[in-house]
């Protein structure tokens, strides 16, 4: 039987976790995690993604600050907020809601986050604190999928996995955090030749491809683990109307049969996400107070 990975369980989950957690530091420290999410512009998906963000940080009892910039913000405004933020003791994470208006210079907008206060992971200095093993915040999406995977086998050792996908937020951080656990990696991408011929030996396989079920079962090992990541919008058809779903970068229906294990979308990598932000604005928290969040906070 294959095993369906409940993403929104395991999420809830973490978030009660993380929320016991505040409870404590805010009892014996008195200090309350704050994260702050600025977003640029109307763009409706990024919309979404906040309000859930901005629901669930206030659900775990941190604070929430929320920025909403015009579309036509410039690009040393919004470094100014930045570092406003950067300097104000009540705020423990900063997340800049991406994509930016095509004017703004992202990378700088990344990397003017203080790295303690970085909880989406993206700033240079955690990804070479990342990818060197150092202490560092980890991205959420890329936290989220080891978090799932390991909810279905423990240790991942030796185990040959493949990422299909190199972008900065999930498949290049995967690399790391699936080394960590001693697995054998290979990162796959547009221009890799013959997929399935790499994906077919694969024990794990996380898709962060971006195209709508295009993971068929002949791409995957029977009895594989299967991540995934994609969040694509297709129409269907309902009694003579047009509709729109969510659906996954794997072909749900066509591979469930064959694999071991399987995310599902929606309902698998996406909830996971938010809860691995929360979990990171806690340890930014702990961090930015001299406090080791797995010695003082391990429930
Ligand atoms: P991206 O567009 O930056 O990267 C897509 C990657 O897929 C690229 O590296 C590209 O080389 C690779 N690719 C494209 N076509 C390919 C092909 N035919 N064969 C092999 N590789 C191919 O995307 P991203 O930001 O990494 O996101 C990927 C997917 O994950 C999207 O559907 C996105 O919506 C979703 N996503 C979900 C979450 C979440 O919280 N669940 C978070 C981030 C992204």
């Amino acid at each position: 039987m294959t095993k369906i990975i409940d993403g929104t369980k395991i999420a809830e989950n973490l978030r009660k976790k993380v929320h016991s957690k505040v409870k404590l530091l805010k009892k014996q420290y008195n200090f309350v995690p704050g994260l702050a999410v600025i977003i640029v512009g109307n763009d409706p998906a990024s919309k979404v993604y906040v309000k859930n963000k901005i629901v669930f940080t206030k659900e775990v009892g941190m604070n929430s600050y929320e920025y909403k910039l015009d579309e036509e913000i410039s690009q040393k405004k919004l470094v100014d907020l930045i570092q406003t933020l950067n300097d104000d003791p009540e705020i423990h994470g900063i997340l800049c809601q991406l994509p930016l208006p095509k004017h703004i210079n992202e990378s700088e907008i990344i990397n003017v986050i203080s790295h303690k206060k970085d909880v989406d992971g993206f700033n240079i200095k955690n990804v070479g604190l990342l990818n060197t093993k150092q202490l560092s915040l980890v991205p959420c999406t890329p936290q989220g999928c080891i978090i799932l995977l390991k909810s279905y086998l423990k240790n991942l050792e030796g185990k040959k996995a493949t990422i299909i996908g190199r972008s900065n937020i999930v498949g290049k951080p995967l690399v790391s955090l699936l080394l960590k656990e001693n697995c054998t990696v290979t990162i796959a991408h547009s221009k890799t030749k013959k997929l399935d011929n790499i994906t077919k030996n694969s024990d794990i396989l996380i898709a962060a491809v971006g195209k709508a079920k295009y993971i068929k079962d002949y791409h995957i090992k029977r009895g594989s683990i299967i991540i995934d990541v994609g969040i694509n919008r297709v129409n269907f058809s309902e009694n003579g109307t047009t509709k729109t779903k969510l659906v996954g970068d794997v072909d749900y229906d066509n591979v469930i049969k064959k694999a071991g294990a399987i995310t599902p979308v929606p309902g698998g990598v996406g909830p996971m996400t938010i809860a691995c932000l929360l979990n990171n604005t806690f340890i930014a928290c702990c961090r930015i107070h001299n406090l080791n969040e797995e010695v003082h906070f391990n429930t």
